[in-house]
């Protein structure tokens, strides 16, 4: 199947995401396509956190600027992806005291607030930090639901301008004659089928594949460094607000509250290979160890999951390959340089400052295609929907008891998903999607994210998918396989004490009783390994 747009954007994480609709709201239909789902790339592997930019005000007062500025446009443009929780740094007895002596002042040259706090007072109103605490700071963090962002920026595209987000379509080459990209080639990565995609104007939101993206059209100028970090997540809420230590970044040093869980990271390190991103124990222990400095009650809190993901960081020439001091700005390359006038590439930044780095790849690409309409994501809400209020801890319960339909069950018990939710989030799905995975169905929703990782909730999804024709044959089966197989590449790293009994008795349930290891991923009968 072929397809026509005045603008194709390369990737589905929250950079691209916001260009569609930056676009859309220009009155410019564009498709974007990823080669996996929504928020596949760093997108769906971060923190959640909506700097401040209190973590960049030591080492780069203009990125620490832009994040303030960015978080505060987003506060009011998007507040049903943003918990306003607030946000403290904290040090501890033995950190730098010329670091906390130069904190204020520092972010005060990047205009952020930045309150000094008793002590005694920052311990009584969260309990969970050290003792050893020896100054605090209050900032207005806050955090951020990167999937309701993305899934509302796409529908808003869709609603404005018919733009399309097509899943599992990966782009592999690029006509080119006369200085212009003519077409771009593509392949269903489920199906393998060809695709051909034509626009007037080309976008390579790839983050971390932008470099390979690029160089499919023969471009070799953009330069990006990836850092692996991994987090991992505690089965509670251990404070109300993101408690960031202050001192020089490192590993472990940031909670960030997420609902009702609370995700501890992250470690730093450059990697040479994407194809192989997870999380391990030893980043997990180095998270962990760091973290419980901090926030004691770490070190014996039950861990329900690690992730990992790749920060894509724009190298500097002459830089040395250090993760941790790699600039969190971005640069927009338009490639005139590289003889091609109609492709534009946006690399490097910050989930906190998407908004802004679409609006710099919007306006070169509005004015390319002669559109003179301003950028207005600053300014214009962006709808908040109801089917997309899925992601968000608690919502499903809260409609479950306001509805007190009992012929609605319950399908994944730990966040309390009915078959209702399961419903609505068929209905959007995107393009054609005849099978959605259930790990596109999580991207939607939380099954699969409460603490048994999806032991009981996958089956019973799959049955309910199974029962009302959404899944036929054998396939269904190993699209559940597959969602599995994902979820303990996370839960695999933590496991220990509690986590562990839970492993062995989804393994009883996924081998022992429905021989999901004896099937390969397209629901085939294999060989037993
Ligand atoms: C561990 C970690 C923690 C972080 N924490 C925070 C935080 O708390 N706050 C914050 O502001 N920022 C944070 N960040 C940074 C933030 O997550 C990223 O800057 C941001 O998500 C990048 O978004 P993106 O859309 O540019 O890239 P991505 O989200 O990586 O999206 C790129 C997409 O391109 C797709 N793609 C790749 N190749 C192709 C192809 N050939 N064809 C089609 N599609 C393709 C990928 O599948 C992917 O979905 C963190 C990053 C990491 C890794």
């Amino acid at each position: 199947m072929n397809f026509d747009a005045d603008v194709l954007v390369i990737g589905g994480g929250v950079t691209g995401c916001g260009i569609l609709r930056d676009l859309a709201l220009r009155g410019i239909r564009g498709i974007l396509i990823d080669r996996g789902d929504l928020n596949s790339g760093a997108s769906g592997g971060n923190h959640g956190l909506l700097h401040s930019g209190g973590r960049y005000a030591s080492s780069d007062t203009e990125t620490a600027a832009e994040c303030r500025i960015e978080g505060e446009i987003l506060k009011r443009t998007a507040p049903q992806a943003i918990d306003a929780c607030g946000g403290l740094f904290v040090a501890v007895e033995g950190d730098d005291e010329g670091f906390i002596a130069r904190f204020a002042a520092r972010c005060a040259a990047a205009g952020i607030d930045c309150a000094p706090l008793a002590v005694d007072e920052v311990r009584r109103s969260e309990p969970a930090i050290s003792e050893r605490a020896i100054a605090a700071y209050a900032v207005p963090d806050a955090t951020v639901d990167p999937f309701r962002l993305t899934i509302e920026q796409v529908a808003d595209a869709r609603r404005l301008a018919d733009s399309l987000f097509l899943p599992h379509t990966e782009v592999t080459g690029f006509d080119i004659d006369g200085g212009r990209i003519r077409a771009a080639r593509c392949r269903d990565t489920r199906s393998g089928e060809a695709r051909i995609i034509r626009a007037r104007q080309y976008v390579n939101a790839a983050g971390a594949w932008s470099m390979a993206v690029a160089r499919l059209a023969g471009c070799d100028d953009v330069r990006v460094l990836w850092s692996k970090g991994t987090l991992v997540i505690a089965n509670t809420r251990l404070t109300r607000r993101v408690v960031n230590r202050l001192r020089t970044p490192g590993d472990g040093d940031i909670l960030v509250p997420g609902g009702t869980v609370s995700l501890l990271g992250t470690t730093s390190d450059t990697v040479a290979d994407l194809d192989v991103i997870r999380p391990t124990p030893e980043e997990v222990d180095r998270n962990i160890e760091e973290g419980s400095v901090l926030i004691p009650a770490l070190a014996h809190t039950r861990f329900i999951r690690a992730f990992a993901g790749v920060r894509p960081l724009l190298l500097p020439t002459g830089g040395d390959g250090d993760g941790r001091k790699a600039s969190r700005g971005f640069t927009l390359f338009d490639h005139v340089a590289q003889g091609l006038g109609n492709f534009a590439t946006i690399a490097g930044g910050k989930l906190t400052t998407f908004r802004l780095m679409a609006e710099r790849t919007g306006d070169l690409v509005a004015a390319r295609l002669g559109n003179r309409e301003p950028c207005r994501t600053a300014t214009e809400p962006l709808p908040a929907l109801e089917r997309s209020s899925w992601t968000e801890p608690g919502h499903s319960a809260r409609t479950w008891f306001a509805a007190k339909n009992p012929a609605d069950s319950i399908l994944c018990e730990c966040e309390m998903v009915p078959k209702s939710t399961v419903d609505a989030v068929l209905e959007m799905a995107p393009g054609a999607e005849p099978q959605m995975p259930l790990r596109a169905i999580g991207v939607r929703s939380r099954i699969g994210k409460g603490t048994c990782q999806g032991s009981f909730c996958a089956i019973r999804v799959t049955s309910h998918l199974y029962d009302r024709g959404t899944y036929g044959g054998r396939e269904g089966l190993g699209l559940m396989r597959d969602f599995l197989a994902e979820r303990y590449k996370g839960t695999r790293p933590v496991l220990w004490g509690p986590q562990m009994p839970q492993a062995e008795l989804a393994e009883t349930l996924h081998c022992g009783l429905l021989g999901l290891d004896l099937i390969d991923a397209r629901g085939q009968d294999g060989e037993p390994r």
